[in-house]
């Protein structure tokens, strides 16, 4: 609940419970002007309402789910309470009928469901009990109208998760959506990156290159050759820019039909020696064949991406399983290693430019296989315990 720390909430929060404690202070008082005796009960009153403002307090401190199901445990225990030991009350029953709504205060979906689930057992077994054991003694008011009550309670109980189930869909919606704008402005700032990067380094290549094809004709064979080299290498170095280069723009790779299996050998023939350095097992289980649309060459450079950093991130002798399985029209790859794992904060970093947790790392292995996923349609979802490992499932549409 961390909406509650931005100081608008906050202010929200603190009028909106004042005003609650208040009422609850008053009835507290009109109680004690009302009884010529205080009985225990209105101690445990008492008692509860001192508690629940304590927690009231505290919440915006500690917000954690333990004080939620608290908060939400002693406003239930409130609420029954004011009906058990008033019962002449009946209105205390629409507070009962409210107990739900309040884990909607915590957008807290299990203790949603929780106080649901509770408060219909409760009620249910209350009424059951009015009905055939108390008959009206102490709940005549109760009992003169029971099944009224009882369709009135249920109708409540319906109407909150009506309003749950809505607020649910909104809620998440609303997180695919400021997922997509945090995923664009990540894959803005790499594609001008790259482009600013690449523009720089491509051109003191070309005056060298340029410099070196002149001198290289007035040398003798020996020397010659040694100028050979140097330009193959910027050669390659322009390549190498080049792709970098290819993130930022459209790409010009043509896409193919690759069959997955076949790819994925490939990548297990390249990254094999390197994983056998550490003597790690790379085991791939095909449980679907299946073909898809994209460049050969981009999906060996996401896959080997994605085996370096389970390589990387496993220890001596520990194996790695890649699994293969269609669902759908789409084809889903993981990748799982028994490695170190991430933390939630590192799992919400992957794919930002640079971001490294090695100490010869780059951070732009993952920042790629995001662009080349997202180029052929498809998705990279990560999933990971700190200690246990990580699973990395790529998912392809399939070629029918
Ligand atoms: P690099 O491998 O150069 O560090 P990447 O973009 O490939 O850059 O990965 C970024 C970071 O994500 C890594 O430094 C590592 O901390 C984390 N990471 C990626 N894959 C895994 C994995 N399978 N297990 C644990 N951490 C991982
Ligand atoms: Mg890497």
């Amino acid at each position: 609940m961390n909406d509650l720390s931005g100081l608008p909430n906050l202010k929200h929060y603190r009028l909106v419970m004042g005003i609650c404690i208040l009422l609850m202070v008053l009835g507290v008082v009109l109680v004690y002007f009302e009884e010529d005796q205080l009985s225990p009960a209105f101690y445990i009153h008492v008692a509860v309402v001192t508690i629940i403002t304590g927690l009231i307090w505290i919440y915006p401190k500690w917000h954690n789910s333990f004080i939620q199901y608290s908060l939400n445990i002693m406003i239930a225990a409130y609420f029954y309470l004011m009906f058990i030991i008033y019962p002449f009350t009946m209105s205390t029953l629409l507070l009962i009928c409210f107990i739900p709504g309040v884990a909607f205060l915590f957008f807290n979906k299990r203790l949603f469901y929780w106080t649901l689930y509770g408060n219909i057992v409760m009620v249910l077994s209350f009424m059951l009990y009015v009905l055939f054991v108390d008959r009206g003694t102490t709940f005549h008011l109760l009992y003169a109208d029971i099944f009224g009550y009882a369709i009135n309670f249920f109708a409540s109980q319906a109407i909150l998760l009506f309003i749950h189930l809505l607020l649910q869909k909104r809620i998440e919606n609303q997180k695919l959506y400021y997922k997509q704008i945090q995923e664009d402005a990540r894959l803005k700032t790499t594609g001008q990156l790259a482009a600013a990067v690449a523009h720089e380094i491509r051109n003191p290549i070309t005056v060298v290159q340029g410099f070196l094809q002149f001198y290289s004709d007035d040398q003798p064979l020996e020397k010659k050759k040694h100028y050979e080299l140097m330009l193959e290498e910027l050669n390659t170095a322009e390549k190498v820019i080049s792709d970098f280069l290819s993130l930022a723009k459209p790409s010009e790779t043509g896409t193919e039909i690759v069959n997955v299996k076949e790819a994925l050998h490939n990548v297990m023939d390249l990254i094999n020696t390197y994983a056998l350095m550490d003597t790690i097992q790379v085991r791939l289980d095909v449980v679907d064949d299946c073909d898809v649309s994209c460049s050969l060459l981009e999906f060996k450079q996401l896959f080997v991406n994605i085996f370096k950093n389970a390589i990387e991130a496993s220890k001596h002798g520990d194996s790695i399983e890649v699994k293969v399985e269609k669902e759908d029209n789409l084809v889903h790859i993981t990748v799982s290693d028994h490695g170190v794992g991430m933390t939630d904060e590192q799992l919400q970093a992957i794919g930002t430019p640079f971001y490294s947790l090695k100490s010869k790392g780059t951070g732009l292995g993952m920042m790629i296989c995001f662009n080349i996923v997202k180029k052929y349609g498809g998705s990279i979802f990560f999933q990971s315990k700190e200690g246990i490992g990580t699973d990395v499932t790529v998912s392809f549409p399939i070629i029918k």
